[in-house]
């Protein structure tokens, strides 16, 4: 070896050494902090068929977009699972982390959804309701396992897809872990396993089907109420962004993507069933160091129809929030959006009502 080139190896070890003292130097100061990080997660129905059902379908033109946006704006695109291991461990935070859920099972997953999540290289979280599986409009068994072999996430349902809340309150929690047994004796025997993440039904919950999600060892489940995951959430009560043909549009979709979580630390009532108190008053204890109180705003259905009574106390704001009509809808959203004290960002929390008399 020429004395040259011996100069030349030195050199380049003494660089990759330097190189590497940097980079570690560089990543203990970026070290994550455990359960930090917020997710944006989504929820879809159909695909392609807003002609039969344009509030749970998006158009194809529309998804595609979507994916488009998460790729082109550096979106990491997870499982609901894998994104909520990332928030527990720290390495959600300062990511851009998008989650694509899909109720339900229908046939359209398959043949619409399916080839261009494959193009951009995408998972999802599909909840199956088991009943239904291989009717008509549903994927069957061997789609399901298909999917799951490609490394999408299957989530629980429930097995009729009922309306639980409908029952006599000392019944619901029995008659909804009844209908659970039926769910995992299916998952069982065409999946060989329990799925660990669940979606309510058309988002119905309240306390004691959370318990028994609990108890039969699940790990989250989602509403249906829109806003942002972060550490805090209720896992058991966790918020998602509804895509159909109305939101999907892309000004709108960007917007949810850009939303930050409100640190509601409490919400009241536990029981999102409206009682003899109609309009109900929804009562919010958050945590506001970042946000502008004095921007706050309430909508009901959309609209911005509502009353807040603000108070402070040791850093945590509580609002009393009413709509100012009865609720007349089986299902009512009040949703509260706030800007941050730099107004460079928005705040966004969500709660769903629920009138069990009514039907849709
Ligand atoms: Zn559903």
């Amino acid at each position: 070896m020429r004395l040259e080139s011996l100069f030349y190896l030195v050199f380049a070890v003494f660089v990759i050494t330097l190189g590497t003292w940097a980079v570690s130097i560089h990543a203990a100061g970026e070290e994550k902090e455990p359960g930090k990080g917020q997710v944006r997660a989504l929820m879809y129905h159909h695909f392609g068929m807003e002609d039969r059902y344009p509030s749970t379908s998006v158009s194809m033109e529309q998804f595609e977009n979507h994916l488009a946006y998460l790729d082109e704006n550096d979106f990491t695109v997870l499982t609901l699972g894998e994104a909520l291991d990332w928030v527990d461990s720290g390495k959600a935070e300062g990511e851009n982390i998008a989650v694509i859920t899909i109720d339900d099972g229908y046939r359209s997953v398959w043949d619409n959804a399916l080839p261009l999540l494959e193009e951009y290289g995408y998972k999802a979280t599909v909840f199956i309701a088991t009943e239904p599986v291989g009717g008509s409009g549903y994927m069957d068994w061997e789609q399901i396992r298909a999917l799951q072999d490609k490394g999408f996430e299957i989530g629980g349902h429930s097995h009729t897809h009922g309306y639980f809340l409908n029952r006599p309150q000392g019944e619901v929690a029995d008659v909804f872990e009844a209908d659970l047994k039926k769910l995992h004796e299916t998952f069982e025997a065409h999946l060989g396993e329990v799925p660990t993440l669940y979606a309510y039904p058309f988002g119905e919950f309240e306390p004691a089907m959370k318990a028994v999600l609990k108890d039969h060892g699940y790990e989250a489940s989602a509403a249906q109420k829109s806003g942002v995951i972060y550490e805090g959430t209720d896992r058991f009560a966790m918020p998602r962004f509804p895509m159909n043909l109305r939101f999907g549009d892309l000004d709108g979709f960007a917007e949810k993507l850009a939303m930050n979580a409100m640190r509601v630390v409490e919400a009241a009532p536990e029981k999102p069933v409206v009682g003899e108190e109609n309009p109900p008053i929804l009562q919010l204890r958050i945590d506001n160091k970042e946000i502008n109180t004095g921007g706050i705003q309430c909508f009901v259905a959309g609209l911005p129809e509502c009353g807040i009574d603000t108070s402070r106390e040791d850093g945590i704001l509580t609002l009393r929030v009413r709509a100012e009509n009865e609720l007349t809808a089986r299902r009512t959203l009040y949703t509260i959006t706030a800007p941050s004290i730099d107004g460079s960002r928005w705040f966004w929390y969500s709660y769903s009502w629920v009138i069990p008399e009514i039907e849709e």
